[in-house]
């Protein structure tokens, strides 16, 4: 891989070439554009064998011209300040660009999860909880993390009780961290929400005609092949979605190797086999990469090539060779700026990771907003709703004469629950924010990314212009 421009750099870089279309006073860009915040913190982790051990962590605030500030927490290895920086922008934008009312902020602890047993883990998270609840970078108003690399649902269940336990609950039923177990205030349809999201984005790109005709693609997902690097969370799911829909998985890059086969592979059984500690390696597959070249997978040919794991994978070094007509950013960063301008004269369409992976934060939304009206979706209407939609089918029988099947009424008369809303409420966000961008960029003459930015500069310059500057 080529020298490594520093990823706070990158996302700046993709700023300046959008911002260059608008009208805005420099210094106000650079307002936008600078990290207002970010807190490191180191604190000492007690090992199981009594040893003491180091971790540093950290929490970005980028942009309050909304608040509270939002953004996922993320525990890696390769965790650092201007890492979290830089994803604390994108979730600037992204919260902007989709309408959702938060600032910028993400959170991250340097630290490589399997080494460290599950009471070290909960340690270490409890304390890096403590260190930002001293530094007021938790509360439903202030500052409101979720999950994201190596955070599921257990990981925030202990964020979520040791905020409590630090502020005898704040009075905001849960609403000071997302992602939580539905026990704990969470919502339903969250543990999947990116993927669905990314799902949505995809079906949508090869919903255009004109747009798949340019690329000589036929319309929709039926048959698309598709190269999926990270099975993780938002791999997982894109891909089960992905496939459920007719896309073809026929490629799977992850750290303990890749595999490819054009029959394609059943991504339930490929992620129960890791789930039971099997190596990708031993799945049945045409090719296989070791471990040291998993990354080589990335050239495989495939319709659609979906990044899900880490940053700054897509790169001068392999965007001459990837073999794809689509790249679906997944993962936050894949792909550095100087790749981005290769995949452009290539003709490759690239779906920002702006857009594409914002149904984590969408309904993320949609929790915090549960949890600070302490009901659940539906909980009100869905009797209501159920018995308009049963006398609307009665009227229907009564005017036509005939009956409807019984499994018809099943179907038909009920309300809404949690979920069908979430699930709804995201997929409109998600189509209405692909047209947004697809509009502009066509208005404009602009590729997508510079599109997303661009929309998203605009409406944090008219919150900034509108709120003036302290003092
Ligand atoms: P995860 O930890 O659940 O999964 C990441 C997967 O990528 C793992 O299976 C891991 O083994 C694999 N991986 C890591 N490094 C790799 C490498 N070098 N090569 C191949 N595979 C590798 O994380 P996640 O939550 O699915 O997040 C993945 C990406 O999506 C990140 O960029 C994250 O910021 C972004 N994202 C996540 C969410 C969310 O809700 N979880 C929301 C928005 C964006």
């Amino acid at each position: 891989m080529p020298a490594t421009i520093r990823f706070f750099e990158q996302v700046n870089r993709y700023f300046d070439r959008a911002s260059s279309t608008l009208e805005y006073p420099p210094g106000l860009l650079s307002l936008i554009k600078s990290c207002n915040a970010v807190y490191h913190v180191s604190f000492p982790l007690r090992r199981d064998d009594g040893t003491i051990e180091v971790i540093h962590g950290w929490r970005a605030h980028h942009s309050q011209h909304r608040l509270p500030v939002k953004g996922g927490i993320r525990i890696s290895e390769h965790a650092s300040e201007d890492e979290v920086t830089a994803l604390a922008a994108l979730m600037t934008y992204k919260c902007a660009l989709l309408d959702l009312p938060f600032g910028g902020a993400k959170g991250a602890i340097r630290a490589e999860k399997e080494n460290y047993s599950d009471a070290e883990l909960e340690r270490i998270i409890r304390r890096y909880t403590f260190e930002l609840v001293q530094r007021n970078c938790l509360g439903a108003e202030v500052d409101v993390p979720g999950p994201d690399m190596g955070i599921g649902q257990r990981e925030i269940a202990w964020i979520s009780d040791t905020y409590s336990a630090l502020t005898r609950g704040d009075g905001a039923g849960g609403a000071a961290i997302t992602g939580k177990p539905l026990s704990q205030g969470g919502v339903r349809g969250r543990v999947e929400a990116t993927g669905r999201g990314v799902y949505f984005g995809v079906r949508e790109a090869v919903a255009q005609k004109e747009d798949m005709d340019r690329l000589g693609l036929p319309l929709g997902l039926e048959g698309k092949t598709v190269v999926i690097q990270g099975l993780g969370n938002v791999g997982y799911h894109a891909g089960k979605f992905i496939q459920g829909d007719g896309g073809k998985i026929v490629g799977i890059v992850e750290r303990d190797g890749a595999i490819y086969d054009e029959r394609g592979f059943d991504i339930d059984s490929v992620a129960a086999h890791r789930a039971n500690g099997g190596s990708i390696l031993e799945i049945d597959a045409h090719l296989r990469l070791p471990p040291e070249e998993s990354a080589a997978g990335l050239e495989w040919p495939c319709d659609i090539l979906l990044p899900a794991a880490i940053e700054n994978v897509i790169h001068e070094g392999n965007a001459p060779r990837l073999n794809t007509k689509i790249v679906a950013e997944a993962a936050n960063g894949p792909t550095t700026a100087a790749a981005s301008e290769l995949l452009r004269e290539r003709g490759i369409k690239v779906i920002p990771d702006l857009y594409l992976n914002a149904g984590g934060v969408t309904v993320s939304y949609f929790e915090w907003v549960k949890n600070l009206s302490r009901i659940r979706f539906g909980r009100m209407g869905r009797r209501f709703e159920a018995a308009s939609n049963g006398k609307i089918l009665h009227a229907v029988e009564g005017l036509t004469g005939r009956s409807f099947p019984e499994d018809v009424f099943a179907r038909v008369a009920v309300g809404a629950s949690e979920e069908d809303l979430v699930n709804s409420g995201l997929e409109e966000t998600m189509v209405a924010g692909y047209h947004q961008i697809r509009e502009f960029a066509a208005t404009q003459g602009v590729d997508f990314r510079s599109a997303a930015f661009a929309i998203a500069i605009r409406k944090v310059a008219i919150s900034y212009q509108e709120r003036g500057i302290f003092p």
